[in-house]
C-alpha cells in the first residue's frame, strides 16, 4: 500500500461559551486542522492537529514530498523522516508527525480490519473514564448564557456537569484571578461534590510561594494532583518539597529529554500525555512505558480536541496499563463535531473506546464543509489574548489578575 495524497481542513467548531485561561481565552470557539492521508487501496486515514489556517494547511501539503509513494505501515521510519531529533532545531515537526500518525495508524488499522488498540498491544478497558474540565467562562456573546465568573455560577456548573455526564473527578482551570479567590472556589466545589476527587490547574502563573501556599490549603481535599502551579522543573521541584500531593504536568514534560531529567532529579510525579505534543499516540505509550519502570503516575492530557483526536485519546487511554487517573477533555465544552453520528457520548463520567477498524470515526463531509465555510468566515483568534483585557499578559508570576466583580460580556463574533 503506498500513499497518494495528504488533504488539509481548517475548521473552527463552536464552544458552548468562550473559555478562560491563564494566558487568555479561547474565543467561544476550537479552530483545527482536519487530516485525510489517501493511499493506492481507496482506504483514507484521518488525523488532526490543533490550530489552523493556510500555514498549517501548506505545512501538511509540503509533506506530500516526503510521504507520497511510501508505505503508510512504516511509521516509526516516518518519524525520523519528518521529524528527525537531530534535526528539530530548524524542522520540529512533532504535532505535524502526530497528525500523520493518526491517520496511518487508521488506514492500517482499516486494512487489516482491526481496531488501533489491537495495533497497539490491544485494549485492557473498554472506557476511559474523564474529568469534568471546569472552566472560568466569559457569557456566550449571542444570548448571554454559560458564564461562570462567581462561586455560584461555579458550583452550579460542576453540579450540571456531573448530573449531565456522571463524571467523579474535577479539573478546575484557574490562573485567571487571584489564587485568594480561586481557592475559595474550587474549595467550594470540593465540598458541594463531596466524595468526587479534584485537580487544580493554573497553568503555572504562580511564584513558588503562591504554589506552595496554595497546596498547603487544599491538603484536606481529595485531589488527584495540583498541575503546573508553576513553571519549570526546578519551581515544581521546590513546590514538590513543600506540598503533600502529587504534582503534575503537561508544560515540562513533553518529551523523552525532559521525561530522562525528571527521572533523574524528580520534579513531578504525574506525566500527562498529550497524543498531538508528543508526536503521536505510540510515542505516548513508549512514555508511559518509562513511566512504568520507574513508578511515575500517567494521565492523557487534553489540548483541545475533536472527534478524531479524542479517537487517539480513546485508544491510548485503552492500551496504557498505569492509567492511574481520569483522562482531561475539553470535548464536553463543544457543541458539535465534525464525525458521523455526533459526538461521542458520555456514559457514567466515561466514553466508550471505538470498536470499529483503525480510529473507529469517519467524518462527516457535511459537517467538515460548514465548519470550514465558518472557519473562512470567522478566521483564527488569538488564544493568548484576553478578548476584555486587549493586550494584557501575565509576568510570571502574575500579579495582574483579572477582576471577578467584572461582568462583561467581550463582543466576539462566533
Ligand atoms: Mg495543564
Amino acid at each position: 500500500m503506498k500513499i497518494t495524497d495528504i488533504k488539509a481542513t481548517t475548521v473552527t467548531v463552536p464552544l458552548e461559551a468562550p473559555l478562560r485561561h491563564a494566558n487568555g481565552c479561547h474565543w467561544g470557539r476550537f479552530v483545527r486542522t482536519i487530516v485525510e492521508v489517501e493511499t493506492d487501496e481507496g482506504i483514507t486515514g484521518l488525523g488532526e492537529m490543533g490550530g489552523g489556517g493556510e500555514s498549517a494547511e501548506s505545512v501538511f501539503r509540503a509533506m506530500k514530498t516526503y510521504l507520497v509513494g511510501r508505505d503508510p505501515s512504516r511509521i516509526e521510519e516516518m518519524r525520523f523522516l519528518i521529524a528527525n531529533p537531530s534535526g528539530s532545531l530548524y524542522n520540529n515537526r512533532t504535532q505535524i508527525l502526530a497528525a500523520l500518525e493518526f491517520a496511518c495508524l487508521d488506514i492500517l488499522g482499516q486494512k487489516w480490519n482491526v481496531p488501533v488498540y489491537e495495533i497497539l498491544g490491544g485494549k485492557l478497558q473498554d472506557k476511559v473514564p474523564f474529568a469534568s474540565y471546569l472552566f472560568f467562562r466569559y457569557p456566550n456573546p449571542k444570548d448571554g448564557s454559560g458564564e461562570v465568573r462567581t462561586i455560584e455560577q461555579l458550583v452550579e456548573h460542576a453540579k450540571d456537569l456531573k448530573q449531565r455526564y456522571g463524571f467523579t473527578s474535577h479539573k478546575l482551570k484557574g490562573g485567571v484571578f487571584a489564587p485568594e479567590y480561586e481557592l475559595e472556589c474550587y474549595r467550594a466545589v470540593a465540598r458541594e461534590l463531596d466524595g468526587d476527587s479534584f485537580r487544580f490547574d493554573p497553568n503555572a502563573v504562580w511564584s513558588t510561594e503562591q504554589a506552595i501556599w496554595f497546596g498547603q490549603q487544599i491538603e484536606d481535599i481529595k485531589n488527584d494532583y495540583l498541575e503546573d502551579p508553576v513553571f519549570g522543573l526546578n519551581g515544581m521541584r521546590r513546590t514538590r518539597e513543600k506540598v503533600r500531593m502529587p504534582l503534575a504536568t503537561n508544560t515540562v514534560v513533553v518529551g523523552f529529554e525532559q521525561l530522562a531529567a525528571n527521572v533523574l532529579n524528580t520534579a513531578v510525579d504525574v506525566i500527562l500525555l498529550d497524543t498531538t505534543f508528543w508526536g503521536g499516540i505510540r510515542q505516548c505509550v513508549k512514555a508511559a512505558g518509562v513511566c512504568e519502570t520507574f513508578q511515575i503516575g500517567v494521565a492523557v492530557h487534553s489540548s483541545g480536541e475533536l472527534g478524531i483526536q479524542l479517537a487517539t485519546m480513546l485508544h491510548l487511554g485503552a492500551v496504557i496499563p498505569n492509567l492511574s487517573f481520569a483522562a482531561d477533555a475539553h470535548y464536553h465544552q463543544l457543541v458539535d463535531d465534525i464525525i458521523e453520528g455526533g459526538k461521542f457520548k458520555y456514559e457514567n463520567g466515561a466514553i466508550k473506546v471505538p470498536t470499529t477498524p483503525g480510529l473507529g470515526i469517519k467524518l462527516n463531509r457535511e459537517k467538515l464543509q460548514k465548519y470550514s465555510e465558518l472557519y473562512k468566515r470567522l478566521g483564527s483568534y488569538p488564544y493568548d489574548q484576553d478578548p476584555l483585557r486587549k493586550g494584557w499578559t501575565p509576568t510570571i508570576p502574575n500579579n495582574r489578575w483579572a477582576d471577578p466583580q467584572d461582568a462583561r460580556t467581550p463582543e466576539i463574533a462566533f
